[in-house]
């Protein structure tokens, strides 16, 4: 029998797995085609609000900084619709832009599927900066590459950007040092990633330092850890000290514990900041650590509700912490700044007769909030508005308070 016949029979699971493949593959192409739409489209958004900032910010003389706002508005209208941050749709547009301008070739291929958004965000971080001169040239190399997986196509890429200009890359070190950090991306069950930004000499030397340490310890006869968990507990106490001995430091993390469970009467979980749940043992724990974590006890059953219709605009100490408490986060849509570092804003104004109390007053980060005060962006206190009409809830809305 013709093996292409054979190959298209549907009861062979060969001919199953084939199809298996094809549908993958294709959904690939698809995928690259839908992102450099949404790239592009989000560039074009962000170009007709600088040239047409009045959408965004109303009527009114056009400056730098009402430019910057129009451009702030439209970007968070993207994050809101999309389900993504403001950096991403800003990331997306800057990557259209520069990749339209200096790699045309390179953008055809992506419109058409043929080579991948992951691909094309590493040539994107690479090409900025890259002398005119040598960009024909890196792109045709870069397209030769196109099938590699990713790992080996951006070592390659990077090689070859480094080759090409490689007084370049002593000056994108720089200011890619310059924006060093560290930050905490949590995880389900409790967990979180602690994350450091650095040179990545620095980490390789860093790495290697906690891993001698970690080697030393499991060669102990009682050690049970795994190498893996004696590293992080290394880390974790190279870098926290003994928080039990109140080697505390200025700033504190609200852990919400409700009575019940304080007193063990009940094994309701308590939360950090109001918003990441912790088990009832843990809260507990952590309550009794006076000198880091700021208890707040919460009362299911009286809920202690405090309200004011104060006269006065700044918020009392109690009612501050109240509004924090009860809104664990910027209220603007998918913003996850913690409410601890924001501002108490009045939703309706002070001057237009909003008063300072729980009902009207909502934590905003400093950038929601100008870009409130800013721009045509609104919120009733429930729903947030932006300037060409989508309507949205706040943070309130979709996250209730864990009580
Ligand atoms: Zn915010």
């Amino acid at each position: 029998m013709d093996s292409t016949v054979q190959l298209m029979d549907p009861a062979l699971p060969e001919t199953r797995v084939e199809f298996g493949m094809a549908r993958a593959e294709f959904a690939g192409m698809q995928a690259a085609r839908a992102a450099a739409e949404q790239w592009s489209a989000c560039a074009d958004v962000l170009r007709e609000a600088r040239a047409y900032p009045e959408v965004y910010t109303g009527p009114g003389p056009v400056d730098a900084a009402r430019v910057e706002f129009a451009v702030r508005a439209a970007a968070a209208d993207l994050a809101v619709r999309l389900g993504v941050t403001e950096p991403v749709v800003r990331d997306q547009a800057a990557r259209a832009d520069v990749l339209i301008r200096r790699m045309p070739l390179l953008w055809a291929w992506f419109r058409e599927g043929e080579i991948a958004a992951s691909h094309m965000r590493v040539v994107a971080d690479v090409i900025t900066g890259m002398p005119d001169q040598v960009l024909s040239r890196f792109e045709a190399e870069v397209l030769e590459r196109r099938g590699l997986p990713l790992p080996r196509f951006r070592a390659q890429v990077r090689l070859l950007a480094a080759r090409l200009h490689p007084q370049e890359l002593a000056t994108r070190h720089e200011i890619a040092a310059s924006k060093r950090a560290v930050w905490i991306e949590s995880e389900p069950d409790g967990m979180a990633l602690l994350i450091t930004r650095m040179p990545e000499t620095d980490a390789h030397r860093a790495l290697a330092h906690v891993d001698h340490l970690a080697r030393q310890a499991v060669t102990h006869p009682d050690e049970a850890r795994t190498l893996a968990q004696i590293r992080a507990d290394i880390v974790r106490d190279l870098v926290a000290g003994d928080l039990t001995a109140g080697t505390g430091v200025g700033v504190s993390v609200g852990v919400l514990i409700p009575v019940e469970t304080l007193l063990g009467v009940a094994e309701r979980p308590g939360t950090l900041d109001g918003v990441i749940p912790i088990d009832p043992d843990t809260a507990r724990d952590l309550a009794g650590e006076s000198a880091f974590w700021r208890r707040i006890l919460t009362d299911p059953v009286s809920g202690t509700v405090l309200d004011y219709d104060r006269r006065s605009y700044r918020p009392p100490a109690d009612l501050d912490r109240l509004i924090r408490t009860t809104h664990p986060v910027c209220d603007f849509p998918g913003c996850g700044r913690p409410s601890r570092t924001c501002d108490l804003d009045h939703t309706i104004a002070w001057q237009h007769g909003g008063t300072t109390s729980a009902a009207n007053l909502r934590p905003l980060c400093r950038g929601h909030h100008r870009l409130k005060h800013e721009t045509r962006w609104a919120t009733d206190g429930t729903h947030w508005t932006s300037p060409t009409g989508h309507t949205t809830p706040g943070a309130k809305a979709n996250d209730p308070p864990p009580f």
